[in-house]
C-alpha cells in the first residue's frame, strides 16, 4: 500500500508508503522538497520556504525503484524509472562568516559608543565585559584585544574574531590581550544570547584569590606534616632513653 501522487514541480509519478504520509520528501527527479500528502492525490504539496522544520520532522529522500532494490530498507519508492538524486540532502543554512560582514571604516562606527554592550573572549580563555564602546575601545587601544579574540555584542547572533570586526588602523602587532588580561575587569555575567556559543567557562581571573588560598591550604598542610615529624622524633627519643636508662638501672642492679 502507498500513497500515489505526482511531484508538484516535475510532475514525475511517485509511490511512498502511506506511514510517511504526511512528511518531507523530496523528489528523486528534481529534488524539490514537498510534503507527502495523506492520501492519493495529483500532486505533491510544495513545502513553503517560511515552515519552520519541525524536530520530528526529517526529510526522508525519495528513491526511485532502481534505489530500492539497492536499499533494502528504503522507504520511498517511486514507481517510474529514470534519473535519480542518489543523495539528496537536508538543506544546511550555512551560519553567515564573520568576514561577510565589511567592517565600517572608523572604529567609532563599530564601537557603537555608550549604549553598546561587548563582550571579549581572549583565545587564552575568559570572558572580560560588559564593556560600552569607549571602554573596548580603550581595550582596542591598550592592545588588550588580539585579533584572534572573539568579540560579542548585544544583538549579535554569534562572536565574531576581532579580526574580521575591527578596522585594521594600527601598525604592527599589538599586545595581546591574553598578556594583559588580568588587567581588564573580570566578568561574572555572560551575555544571554547565543547561548550555544556561551558555554559558561570558568573564569581565570574572576577567582584572584583562589591559588593564594590553595597555596595556604599547602603550607598549612606542610607544618603540620613537619610538627608531626616532630612530635613522632621526640617521642621516639623519649622512649629510647628510657630503655638506655632502665637498660642502665639493670647493668648496676645485677652487678
Ligand atoms: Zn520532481
Amino acid at each position: 500500500m502507498g500513497v500515489r501522487f505526482a511531484c508538484h514541480a516535475c510532475g514525475r509519478r511517485l509511490n511512498v508508503k502511506s506511514e510517511l504520509a504526511g512528511r518531507r520528501g523530496i523528489c528523486p527527479a528534481c529534488s524539490v522538497r514537498f510534503r507527502i500528502p495523506a492520501h492519493d492525490t495529483q500532486t505533491s504539496t510544495p513545502i513553503d520556504a517560511s515552515e519552520a522544520p519541525r524536530p520530528d520532522d526529517s526529510s526522508v529522500p525519495a528513491k526511485s525503484t532502481a534505489q530500492q532494490q539497492r536499499a533494502h530498507d528504503s522507504s520511498i519508492a517511486a514507481n517510474a524509472g529514470g534519473s535519480a538524486n542518489p543523495n539528496p540532502s537536508p538543506q544546511r543554512t550555512s551560519p553567515p562568516s564573520a568576514s561577510s560582514t565589511r567592517p565600517p571604516s572608523s572604529l567609532e562606527d563599530v564601537l557603537g559608543g555608550t549604549s553598546a554592550t561587548w563582550y571579549v573572549r581572549p583565545s587564552s580563555g575568559g570572558q572580560f565585559g560588559p564593556a560600552d564602546g569607549p571602554t573596548l575601545g580603550q581595550w582596542i587601544s591598550e592592545g588588550r584585544v588580539a585579533d584572534s579574540a572573539m568579540i560579542w555584542r548585544d544583538g549579535w547572533p554569534e562572536w565574531r574574531t576581532a579580526r574580521s570586526v575591527l578596522p585594521q588602523e594600527q601598525g604592527g602587532d599589538p599586545p595581546r590581550v591574553e598578556q594583559n588580561h588580568k588587567s581588564i575587569p573580570a566578568v561574572r555575567t555572560v551575555p544571554a544570547a547565543p547561548a550555544n556559543t556561551v558555554p559558561a567557562a570558568a573564569d581565570p581571573v574572576a577567582d584572584p584569590d583562589k591559588p593564594l588560598r590553595t597555596s595556604g591550604k599547602v603550607l598549612d598542610t606542610n607544618k603540620k606534616k613537619v610538627s608531626h615529624k616532630r612530635v613522632t622524633s621526640s617521642v621516639v627519643l623519649a622512649l629510647v632513653f628510657i630503655l638506655l636508662l632502665s637498660a642502665l638501672i639493670f647493668v648496676v642492679w645485677w652487678s
